[in-house]
């Protein structure tokens, strides 16, 4: 899937759970920042991804060693990075009422990249390291214009709720 694509579904995916969540707007804006920078991480293993590209020095070794779509790409990478930024989110001091958030968000949204990754025709090791790899019956290719349809509605889904959020 295309980092915009994946962004969208971040962007939705928090929006959708702070709703649930009865958030309020600051809560709110919290989780869906968290959503879309969390919709990024999984790429960390491919150095030309938007993300990947960003930070060469974890991107070149991880794809390396793990390929694309490998441990980042698996349910056991969402609990250890969840893990993993709340003990930097204690180091930091991060008061708890935006730590939690925020780290919903970034579960939230690592798990829709997960699920759109799933939606293509290369699927996702949801269960590395077994490499069983998990594909949708859609398989969407990269670009295919179901994909840009889907975000285009996904972007619209989130305009339409933020501002009923924010706007009164
Ligand atoms: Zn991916």
């Amino acid at each position: 899937m295309m980092a915009f694509t994946h962004a969208a579904a971040g962007a939705a995916s928090s929006l959708l759970v702070a709703q649930y969540l009865h958030a309020g707007p600051i809560q709110t804006l919290l989780v869906l920042s968290g959503g879309v920078a969390g919709s990024y991480l999984p790429d960390i293993d491919h150095p030309k991804s938007a993300f990947g590209s960003r930070v060469l020095p974890l991107s070149l070794p991880i794809s390396a060693i793990f390929g694309h779509r490998g441990i980042t790409h698996s349910l056991i990478a969402v609990v250890a990075m969840s893990c993993l930024l709340w003990w930097v989110f204690q180091q930091a001091n991060w008061h708890q009422g935006i730590a939690v958030p925020v780290l919903v968000g970034i579960a939230v949204g690592y798990l829709s990249h997960l699920l759109g990754d799933w939606l293509t025709n290369s699927g996702v090791p949801l269960l590395w390291p077994s490499k069983r790899r998990f594909v949708s019956p859609l398989k969407l290719c990269t670009g295919d214009f179901r994909e840009y349809v889907l975000a285009l509605l996904m972007y619209g889904w989130v305009a339409m709720t933020a501002m009923r959020i924010f706007i009164k």
